[in-house]
């Protein structure tokens, strides 16, 4: 039976599988780290590229069938984990350099795991994966998507060049989910900023967006009073009466600058100290 804890929504038509190992682009003898294998359908596809798969599941039942199904397949690894548990770093250094993340990801992690995967993300090609449509068209948003555009957008900007390639239907999954899935590739880019900048862009602007619909300066305003008071006439100048979710990533990019420059000036303790979540 599937467990619902575990966001198993298992593939039942291998050509679904195929075209995420299309996505992919997966190649002879290329290094895959798969989470969330269960039956091992998408394994199937990986093995019968050739690919070298590391598999991490967290359930100890769907482990010991994949164990029997694959035990005399070469190329196949198979680790008992929780990948919520695992340190990135751990996580980054369980395949070779450069292997590719191919995943049916279970939908209430996709988020978390994201955040997690960040600082270690370049140590990976590419990461291909099945998740909520809703949440692959916010990761891949931009001002002129609507509603879409937020925080996660940010995170996906800063961390990754994305793209979706295709909409999966329900009834592709057993137990159907209730709403439409999609594969999204998403390849690490470099955002020029370092690890700890890269925290603090993403705390300092999810504060920002908060308000999404009020102008950016009256967020500004409520959140840094310093950096207003410092630099309010510069800022109305460049943003008058802008609002946080008509702003292109690069924009939120120079606006960050702006911020840390006048950070550097006057050292502000509010925001390197804030341990709140970062997306809900
Ligand atoms: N890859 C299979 C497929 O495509 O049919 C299963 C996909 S199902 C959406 C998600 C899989 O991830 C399940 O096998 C589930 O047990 C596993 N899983 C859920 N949470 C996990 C976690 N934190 N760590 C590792 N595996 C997890």
């Amino acid at each position: 039976m599937a467990k619902k804890k575990w966001g198993q929504n298992f593939l039942i038509h291998q050509k679904v599988a195929e075209i995420i190992v299309d996505a992919a682009d997966v190649q002879n003898e290329d290094s895959i780290l798969e989470i969330g294998p269960g039956h091992g359908m998408l394994t199937r596809s990986l093995l019968k590229r050739n690919a070298q798969v590391t598999a991490v599941e967290v359930d100890p039942e769907l482990c010991d069938k994949l164990r029997k199904q694959f035990e005399n397949v070469e190329g196949f690894t198979l680790l008992e984990q929780d990948v919520m548990e695992l340190a990135p770093e751990a996580l980054a250094k369980l395949v070779s350099a450069h292997a590719k993340v191919v995943a049916n990801l279970p939908y209430n992690i996709v988020t978390p795991l994201l955040l997690r995967i960040l600082p270690v993300r370049k140590t990976w090609q590419s990461l291909t994966l099945m998740i909520q449509l809703e949440v692959a068209r916010r990761i891949c948003a931009t001002p002129e998507s609507g509603k879409s555009y937020g925080p996660l957008s940010l995170v996906g900007a800063l961390g990754f060049q994305s793209k979706i390639i295709k909409t999966i239907r329900p009834d592709s999954f057993r137990p159907a989910p209730k709403v439409d899935s999609s594969v999204i590739r998403l390849v690490p880019r470099n955002s020029g900023l370092t690890h700890e900048e890269e925290k603090l862009f993403l705390k300092w602007s999810h504060l920002l967006f908060q308000q999404r619909r009020k102008t950016l300066l009256n967020g500004i305003r409520s959140h840094f009073p310093e950096w207003y008071q410092n630099c309010e006439d510069l800022l109305s100048e460049k943003f008058a009466l802008r609002r946080p979710e008509s702003l292109a990533f690069t924009e939120w990019l120079n606006l960050f600058e702006d911020y840390l420059q006048n950070e550097k000036m006057n050292p502000a303790k509010a925001l390197r100290n804030n341990n709140k979540k970062i997306i809900n």
